[in-house]
């Protein structure tokens, strides 16, 4: 790289005194064959052993949950001192560690879990001993998640699961998932659902991966053949699930595209073009252009993170944004090196970002109505 401009833009408002703590501690941390493996990294995780070894540094730092408040073991930190260290490891090709628990249900616990729940499920999250999948999606309920169909009968202190999930993300690897199902048959949209913890290990549960064009198989169908699972497993009370929902998809906000993976995936575009010898000064400028389109980005999530507005349009807004603005980065990148195998998995793990987590089109729908289209 030469320099021409600055990929990582330092977050406003994390201090000096923090600046120097993070880049101190990464120089010192980060081996050669970690950065190396985040540099290798073309989905939304590196591998397993660099995510594991990594999460083991940054544990022993207290610094594996930016987010989460002190007392839960989190660094406590604020969107500007979050953002600054994302900045920071993306800058050093730090390895991703891509976690539900620490990023989606450690959350939703600390907000709405009661005190047994966070005893028992944050310190398993933080060491590494829980891995959380996310069981929403069915075969005849996507954009229309109400319309999800899992049955949960109760059975004493059980409920008993009858149904499926589709489109897993890395079920195969989960020892819990969080779900929702439809404790009332007579249900129908958001009525009637309960939002449970479930664990993968349950006699009935059956894990089926899905193949990718690609090769990959970082998706399941998840099958419940009369599953027997605690009530008390549950957030929120039995028959409000989809408010829990709700409250979740809140937290995940902006969700996998951060500001640390646009910088990654624009620091690889910028190496791709310069290793293919395609870096002229059309393409600087194309370059410089994005990393501002980041620093954009950055603002308004840092933004969002300290004022309160509505959140699902905030949601909508961050995920849509991001999605668009890492799919154009890992094109360019592609553009530049046709032939490079890293840029094509590149740019094929960003196309999956128009559906998960929510369609653009859906996406698009919920911010017009929000300025009020019909
Ligand atoms: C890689 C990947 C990982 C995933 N991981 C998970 C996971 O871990 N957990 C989970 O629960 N789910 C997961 N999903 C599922 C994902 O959330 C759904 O695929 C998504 O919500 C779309 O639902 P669908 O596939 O049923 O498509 P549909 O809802 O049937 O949509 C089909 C098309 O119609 C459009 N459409 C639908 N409704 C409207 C509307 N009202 N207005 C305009 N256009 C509309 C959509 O935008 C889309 O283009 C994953 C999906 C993918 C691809």
């Amino acid at each position: 790289m030469d320099g021409t401009f600055e990929l990582s833009t330092p977050s406003a408002g994390a201090d000096d005194a923090f600046r120097r703590c993070v880049d101190t501690f990464l120089d010192a941390s980060l081996t050669e064959a970690l950065r190396a493996a985040g540099r290798a990294t073309t989905g939304l995780k590196s591998s397993p052993e660099a995510c594991a070894d990594w999460s083991r540094i940054l544990r022993a730092q207290g610094w594996l949950a930016p987010s989460w408040p002190v007392t839960h073991g989190g660094a406590g930190w604020t969107t500007a001192q979050r953002l600054y260290f994302e900045n920071a490891c993306a800058e050093r090709d730090a390895p991703i560690v891509q976690s539900s628990g620490i990023r989606t249900i450690g959350p939703l616990i600390i907000a709405e879990g009661s005190a047994a729940q966070k005893a028992r499920y944050l310190p398993a999250i933080l060491e590494g001993r829980h891995e959380w999948c996310q069981g929403f999606s069915e075969p005849q309920a996507g954009s229309d998640l109400s319309a999800l169909t899992l049955r949960a009968e109760l059975d004493g202190d059980d409920f008993v699961l009858t149904g499926s999930k589709l489109w897993t993300s890395f079920a195969q690897y989960a020892t819990h998932m969080f779900l929702l199902a439809r404790c009332n048959p007579h249900s129908s949209g958001g009525d009637g659902l309960v939002f449970l913890l479930v664990e993968m290990d349950r006699p009935g549960i059956e894990v089926r991966p899905i193949r990718f064009l690609d090769g990959e198989c970082e998706t399941n169908e998840v099958f419940f053949n009369g599953v027997r699972t605690p009530a008390a497993d549950r957030i929120g009370a039995i028959g409000e699930g989809w408010k829990t929902a709700k409250r979740l998809m809140s937290i995940a906000r902006s969700n996998n595209t951060t500001t640390g993976q646009l910088r990654r995936a624009l620091r690889a575009a910028w190496r791709e073009s310069a290793d293919a010898g395609a870096m002229d000064a059309g393409s600087r400028r194309h370059l410089a252009g994005l990393a501002q389109r980041i620093d954009e980005f950055e603002a308004l999530e840092h933004h969002a993170g300290r004022v309160s507005i509505d959140e699902a349009s905030t949601t909508s807004l961050l995920k849509l944004i991001a999605t668009e603005l890492h799919q154009l980065i890992t094109q360019i990148g592609l553009e530049a090196a046709p032939d490079s195998d890293f840029a094509q998995a590149k740019y094929f793990a960003t196309r999956a970002a128009t559906i998960y987590s929510g369609t653009s089109e859906v996406h698009r729908n919920i911010l017009a109505r929000a300025i009020g289209c019909p």
